[in-house]
């Protein structure tokens, strides 16, 4: 993929983080001053940022498929405002006239703050009065100091404060455009105190590696994927930096908490958790205690003290004992969220009954509300999701409503893995609920897995060496059966060499991260080329095809390195699968043929009457029509087949 795309390029990608669409403004055209002026009641096109991603992003797209000047850009952005905020706004001022005239009304000027400025991570450490005083200065973009609002002492709000550049990561980049969207600077890796990103925990980039100047410092307009504008620098260093398990902690509570999934780390919330939380480890010392001692730890420090140097923050020595004794000012944040962490980590140790049960229980609330807010966004009905909820396959669930199957599998597989996992399990739930309430199906059920387990037995035991792939053919409804009711049995009885995404639900994506993927993969691969020392890369593509193609993407060099162009001779023209034939079970025999013998004579007639109908096929043509019929002759009578086989054709050029 071409990593930087032309300008004519951006004009034509539609989708994902910055999507634009034209809604059909008229552009009022005047002359003014002998100079042609365009004014427009808004832009032409409506764009739909995805959540997350920050409005820098935008008015940089947007400088760049207008092709205007900078001061025109923001003119554009916020209206006749005499002094319109600063690129990048990581803030959101102007919010209100940014949703009025950028997004068409369409979402609120709040929805704007939230999903897209660093206001919507804040803010959730602040009462609502402080908010909405704040958003009001915003919407106005007055320029009221941010310390009347939060704590900057101790340290920048966002990363422009401590190296004066946006940062980005390389993974976030690369998925944007795996996925065919223009990548966008992210608002949570514009939070200083983090080094990486939540998502890849891969090092966050702000600084030329070649050139030391910033990428972007937000006046340039520039995006993610633009070179260095120095020296030119366009490459891509992945690295992973050695993360310490408080930074891990910390980065996944920041994600969830610019979510609104953690209401508790508002400042009245605040109160009540505290309280709980000194209650759990019976008094204050203790938790005092308990909670400095695992901070050290999570963060390998030596004292509380140090902390302070790593995040580059300068917070209190004693500010656990401040934090838990209700003592510290609500306008100091990065305490809270640094206690918060550490003590939830220390209560998900050793879980106590109870509280920690109506803690999950609340999360669990929280996930399916998240859900029915990104299948708002997304415009799928509340019907649907309650449908799948309940436990209903997906293409049962798309068939009465007003959602096409190819919609709800985007939006499925767009969810973050936790909401997926759980609506997975609810389903699961839901499905043998409903087995057990009706006691018909049980019998059916029952009769059906007793059936299709037998047909596997059966297969297994005339042949040894059964593949997932020939099971499949050989009892095509029954295996399919097996994959979708009983496939932890199956998975046992035939494992599969790759780790399979389970039945129906196959949307879930099985791997963890891009390194697994590539470790089983090359494993696969390997493993096969060690069964066949001879094979060539078309036939280990046959063969494993998801891991092959995968490779062939993202892997290249190591397939060169690996799996030979050419497949040695010896294997050249080996032109059936193993060394025996497919053994049908009696079962499935019996339903094809009354005995082996009829199946030889059958398959002796389909030979003949392809030959005879083709009288122009080559022996390796012929081969590959009717090549069950030919394995099975192979096998039990070879002397026919090499009479009634066209003589091989040698290439006179190969030896
Ligand atoms: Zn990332
Ligand atoms: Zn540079």
């Amino acid at each position: 993929m071409d990593r930087f795309p032309s300008r004519a390029a951006f004009s034509h990608l539609q989708l994902g983080a910055v999507k634009f669409r034209n809604c059909g403004e008229s552009v009022d055209v005047r002359r003014k001053h002998g100079e042609i002026e365009c004014k427009t009641a808004q832009p032409a096109v409506v764009p739909q940022l995805t959540e997350g991603v920050a409005l820098a992003s935008l008015l940089a797209f947007h400088r760049r498929t207008s092709a205007s000047t900078n001061s025109r850009t923001r003119h554009d952005f916020y209206g006749d405002r005499e002094r319109a905020p600063d690129p990048p706004n990581l803030l959101g001022a102007g919010h209100e006239d940014i949703a009025r005239r950028i997004f068409g009304g369409k979402i609120s000027g709040q929805d704007v703050l939230m999903r897209h400025t660093l206001f919507g991570f804040y803010s959730r450490l602040l009462t609502e009065d402080a908010n909405k005083k704040w958003a009001e200065d915003l919407a106005n973009c007055r320029r009221v100091p941010i310390a009347a609002y939060l704590d900057t002492k101790s340290g920048p709000l966002s990363s422009l404060g401590a190296s004066g550049a946006l940062r980005k990561c390389y993974a976030c980049i690369d998925s944007d455009l795996v996925q065919g969207e223009i990548p966008g600077w992210r608002v949570l890796h514009q939070l200083p105190f983090l080094s990486h990103c939540v998502e890849h925990s891969q090092h966050l980039v702000s600084i030329c590696p070649s050139c030391s100047h910033a990428f972007e410092r937000g006046a340039d307009f520039r995006l993610p994927i633009d070179p260095c504008r120095h020296c030119g620098y366009a490459q891509y260093p992945v690295r992973t930096p050695e993360l310490c398990r408080g930074q891990l902690l910390l980065g996944r509570l920041c994600s969830r908490v610019f979510s609104g999934l953690v209401p508790d780390l508002e400042p009245s919330r605040w109160v009540d958790w505290v309280n709980a939380t000194n209650a759990e480890f019976v008094n204050a010392e203790i938790a005092v205690a308990s909670v400095e001692g695992h901070l050290i730890e999570l963060w390998d420090v030596s004292s509380i003290a140090e902390l302070s140097s790593v995040l580059g923050y300068t917070l209190p020595g004693d500010f656990v004992g401040q934090e838990l004794g209700l003592a510290m000012s609500s306008r100091i944040w990065l305490s809270r969220l640094l206690v918060f962490s550490a003590a939830c980590s220390l209560m998900n140790k050793n879980p106590t009954s109870g509280n920690a049960a109506s803690e999950e229980l609340s999360e669990v609330n929280g996930r399916f509300e998240l859900l029915a807010r990104l299948a708002a966004a997304s415009a799928i009905p509340q019907g649907v999701i309650d449908r799948l909820i309940a436990g209903d396959a997906v293409s049962a669930v798309v068939g009465a409503r007003m959602v096409t199957i190819g919609r709800l599998r985007r939006f499925l597989r767009s969810l973050p893995r936790e909401i997926s996992s759980l609506l997975q399990k609810t389903g699961k739930n839901g499905r043998q609920q409903r087995r057990a309430d009706s006691p018909l199906k049980e019998t059916k059920h029952d009769e059906l897995l007793a059936v299709s387990r037998q047909a596997l037995l059966d297969a297994k035991a005339v042949n040894a060496n059964l593949t997932r792939t020939e099971a499949a053919k050989l009892f095509p409804s029954r295996y399919r059966w097996l994959t979708r009711h009983d496939s932890e049995w199956l998975a046992a009885e035939l494992p599969s060499l790759l780790p399979s995404s389970g039945g129906v639900q196959g949307w879930f994506s099985y791997f963890d991260n891009e390194k697994e993927r590539r470790q089983a993969y090359q494993n696969v691969v390997l493993e096969f080329l060690r069964h066949k020392p001879g094979a060539g890369r078309s036939e280990v593509y046959k063969e494993q095809r998801r891991a092959m193609t995968w490779l062939l993407q993202n892997e290249r060099a190591w397939c060169d390195l690996h799996v030979p162009f050419q497949a040695k001779s010896q294997s050249r023209f080996e032109w059936y699968r193993g060394a025996e034939p497919l053994v049908l079970p009696e079962p499935v025999l019996k339903s094809r043929y009354r005995d082996d013998d009829e199946r030889t004579a059958l398959s002796k007639t389909a030979v003949l009457r392809m030959r005879a109908l083709n009288p122009h096929l080559l022996r390796s043509e012929l081969v590959r029509a009717c090549s069950s019929s030919i394995n099975w002759l192979r096998h039990r009578d070879p002397e026919w087949l090499e009479e009634h086989l066209p003589p091989t054709v040698r290439d006179p050029k190969r030896k």
